[in-house]
């Protein structure tokens, strides 16, 4: 897949229980995807099977939204990488600022996460952003390298072309979120640009998608996926209804 694709993807977060998540799945398996669109849906772990095996033949990738980084063991109440890649997703969504802020979710446990999903086949689509603070101090540039820095450290050359970001300011993030201006975007994704071509090279870090999130919608998202370094949109809550994913989409690809 080339950079040019566009990836457009959501995660449900804590939203629709399993026959909601079903009915949207099948819903979504009616879509016709535009050439170069790569959608992905993210549900809740009591649906990630379900979700799979009806999205199984369709154009459109399901991810988990979290997940330990051991195979088994003793670690009640959550879920493994066999666990998730027998489910049969292909992606894992890994360190949202809600895992990082209210879960305790460190740059050390996205990396021990992300070596684990590369090692079992899982594609690990990995978040980052700045907080309010952060931006406000005029750090995002350092807090993204440092961010994507630890996140692969130890991932091996022939690895990176598996690997997805998306830089999701934590200030643009949900209800009280504000997007962030298209100028700031594309310098803040030109700069984490930069930090893969310092971890893995030119040609390989051109092949690195890096989505933007954060109070993505139908207005904005076009723009967002036009800018030159960005390569598609993650989105909350615009995209829950099928309808809205699908207006996104197609926002994206004319
Ligand atoms: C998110 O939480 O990843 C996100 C992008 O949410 P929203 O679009 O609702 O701001």
């Amino acid at each position: 897949m080339g950079r040019r694709t566009a990836w457009v993807g959501t995660s449900w977060k804590m939203n629709k229980g399993p026959a909601e998540a079903v009915a949207a799945a099948r819903a979504l398996a009616e879509l016709s995807i535009p050439p170069h669109v790569q959608p992905f849906v993210v549900p809740p772990f009591t649906s990630l099977k379900d979700v799979c095996s009806i999205l199984r033949d369709k154009n459109i990738l399901v991810g988990a939204q979290n997940m330990h980084w051991e195979n088994a063991g003793a670690w009640t109440g959550e879920v493994s990488p066999p666990m998730v890649k027998e489910c049969g997703a292909a992606l894992v969504e890994l360190g949202h600022s809600e895992r990082r802020t209210y879960f305790g979710e460190t740059d050390q446990t996205v990396n021990l996460k992300v070596l684990a999903a590369l090692k079992y086949g899982l594609k690990p689509l990995i978040c980052i952003g700045d907080t309010q603070e952060e931006y406000a101090f005029n750090v995002t540039n350092e807090v993204l390298a440092r961010q994507v820095k630890i996140a692969l450290h130890g991932v091996k050359a022939h690895e990176f072309e598996n690997i997805l970001l998306a830089y999701e300011p934590v200030w643009a993030i949900g209800e009280k979120g504000r997007p962030a201006e298209a100028d700031f975007v594309q310098n803040c994704h030109e700069q984490v640009r930069q930090t893969l071509i310092e971890l893995a090279g030119e040609e390989t870090a051109e092949r690195i998608p890096v989505l933007y999130g954060g109070s993505v919608n139908l207005e904005n998202a076009p723009h967002y996926a036009a800018l030159p370094d960005v390569d598609g949109v993650f989105v909350g809550r615009a995209a829950w209804p099928v309808a809205g994913f699908k207006a996104i989409i197609e926002s994206i690809a004319t």
